[in-house]
């Protein structure tokens, strides 16, 4: 099914939900999500709930989501706020020239057009980029492609 999507500039990415946590200041956030932690809703917005259609086959779900307070002009960051630096790309602080956060989620129950999970770590009304099957639980629907038996040589 196809859906009128946009407006669309450079990447083109769109919000396509809202994040609903129990925490309103970052440096209240879990460092990273844990699979006990608190339960989370995730929004989707029309006209994506009918995506979730098959979703309640896998226990697990990878989200990504943009930190959309993150300043995103870091090259060499000091995690530990100790003067040591490290470069962006070997960390993951919600810093980074495109904030994209990732966490894999213990999915509890579908209701309407919310998903309820554990395993977040984002603030409240963190916008919503995406959700896939966890990939170690999910194999290729459609046929393969060469590519997949493709070895080095
Ligand atoms: N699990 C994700 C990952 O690895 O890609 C995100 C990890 S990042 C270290 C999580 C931290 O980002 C939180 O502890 C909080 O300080 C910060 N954060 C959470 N939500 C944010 C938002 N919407 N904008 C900016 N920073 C956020």
């Amino acid at each position: 099914m196809q859906v009128k999507t946009g407006p669309f500039d450079s990447a083109g990415i769109t919000f396509i939900g809202r994040i609903h946590t129990p925490w309103k200041d970052r440096l209240e956030c879990p460092r990273q999500g844990r699979p006990d932690g608190p339960t989370c809703r995730i929004e989707l917005f029309h006209p994506w709930h009918q995506a979730l259609d098959g979703i309640t086959d896998f226990e697990r779900l990878e989200i990504l989501y943009w930190l959309h307070h993150s300043r995103r002009d870091l090259v060499l960051q000091s995690p530990a706020n100790d003067g040591s630096l490290r470069g962006t790309f070997a960390l993951r602080s919600p810093v980074r020239p495109n904030p994209i956060g990732t966490s894999i989620v213990k999915l509890l129950r579908v209701e309407g057009d919310s998903l309820f999970v554990r395993g977040l770590d984002c603030l409240d009304g963190t916008p919503l980029l995406d959700i896939k099957p966890d990939r170690t639980l999910f194999t290729p629907i459609a046929p393969p492609q060469p590519g997949d038996f493709q070895t080095e040589q």
